[in-house]
């Protein structure tokens, strides 16, 4: 427990929540500010910033919740697409700095955008591929 974290208090419910599930380990709840409705935050009961802190067991039973209820929030709203985002570290975007996925559902024509790529130059892949070293 983090006694300045949002979601360490909505965990320990001293924050009201509308909660879609819920396990001994992991909450996932609905966002304040949905980008759709239906857009749910899915996260540890125990504090961790971010994905890289967080033990392996729990990231893989977080990917099995996340599997478990999105046909049921996606049903519950209509669609059948989603976005799953993880904002990682405050570069990222990360505004909460406790560990979440974002479950988004999409809809037709609902105006998002995904991200803008661009191509490598040629011999940049090969150079940023040098610098990966993978202990
Ligand atoms: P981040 O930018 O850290 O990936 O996303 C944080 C998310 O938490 C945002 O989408 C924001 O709307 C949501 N959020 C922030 N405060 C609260 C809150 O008090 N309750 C709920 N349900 N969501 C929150
Ligand atoms: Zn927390």
């Amino acid at each position: 427990m983090d006694n300045n974290c949002i979601f360490c208090k909505i965990i320990s419910g001293e924050f009201p929540s509308h909660k879609v599930y819920e396990d001994d380990d992991i909450l996932a709840f609905l966002d304040i500010t949905p980008v759709n409705p239906g857009h749910t935050l899915v996260v540890p009961k125990q504090h961790y910033c971010d994905l890289l802190n967080l033990p392996e067991d729990l990231a893989c039973k977080i990917v099995s919740v996340i599997k478990k209820i999105t046909p049921a929030i996606l049903a519950g709203v209509g669609t059948d697409n989603f976005n799953l985002g993880l904002n990682n570290g405050k570069k990222a975007g990360q505004a909460v700095d406790h560990f979440h996925w974002h479950i988004m559902p999409r809809f037709e024509d609902d105006g998002y955008e995904l991200w803008h790529g661009r191509e490598y130059k040629a011999g940049e892949a090969e150079e940023v591929l040098e610098k990966i070293i993978l202990k």
